[in-house]
């Protein structure tokens, strides 16, 4: 058995909690409390080893400046999974700053993978595919655009988070 902590962080409202329901039970779910935070446990395998998974799916508020919640954050996680929505550009923009930040707590770079959400909404884009991929390159992160409202890129999603744990296991 391996086991890995994956942690889901964005801005309120990108989707964590959709991508992350959607990746556990292959359901979406429309709404969601804004505020709850929860860990699901489950076991999984990723390249023929199974796999203890504990996913964070947070708050988006927790990151906010001065709160402890970023220095719990920096330490619980293996993997960190950064939401944006392809439909607003401040989500975006966030990122940079949520990884700083935990790596400026945890003082190591920290693996990740950038999720670009809701590609659904493509008549209301904000942030090119282009865009998404140079950060990456910047960040060091692979990059992916789903949509956790569309049933058929379940396989997608769960591809998303295998990445995570692969990232993990280079290390
Ligand atoms: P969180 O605050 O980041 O956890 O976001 P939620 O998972 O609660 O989702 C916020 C809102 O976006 C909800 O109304 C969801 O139904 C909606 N949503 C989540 N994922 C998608 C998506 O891929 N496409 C679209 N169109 N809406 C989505």
């Amino acid at each position: 058995f391996s086991c890995c902590r994956i942690v889901v962080l964005g801005s309120s409202g990108v989707g964590k909690t959709a991508l992350t329901v959607r990746y556990i039970t292959r359901r979406f779910i429309g709404e969601y409390c804004p505020t709850l935070e929860s860990i699901h446990k489950l076991q999984t395998v990723v390249d023929n080893e199974d796999t203890r998974l504990e996913i964070l799916d947070t708050a988006g508020q927790m990151m906010d400046s001065g709160c402890v919640w970023k220095d719990y954050y920096a330490f619980w996680g293996d993997c960190y999974i950064y939401v944006y929505s392809i439909n607003d550009r401040q989500s975006f923009d966030q990122i940079v700053n949520f990884k700083k930040q935990l790596e400026s707590v945890r003082k190591q770079t920290l693996c990740g993978i950038l999720v670009g959400n809701k590609s659904d909404l493509l008549h209301d884009r904000q942030v090119l595919e282009t865009d998404a991929t140079e950060l990456a390159d910047e960040i060091g992160c692979k990059s992916y655009e789903v949509s956790a409202a569309d049933w058929t890129q379940v396989d997608r999603i769960v591809d998303l988070f295998s990445d995570a744990v692969r990232e993990y296991r280079k290390l």
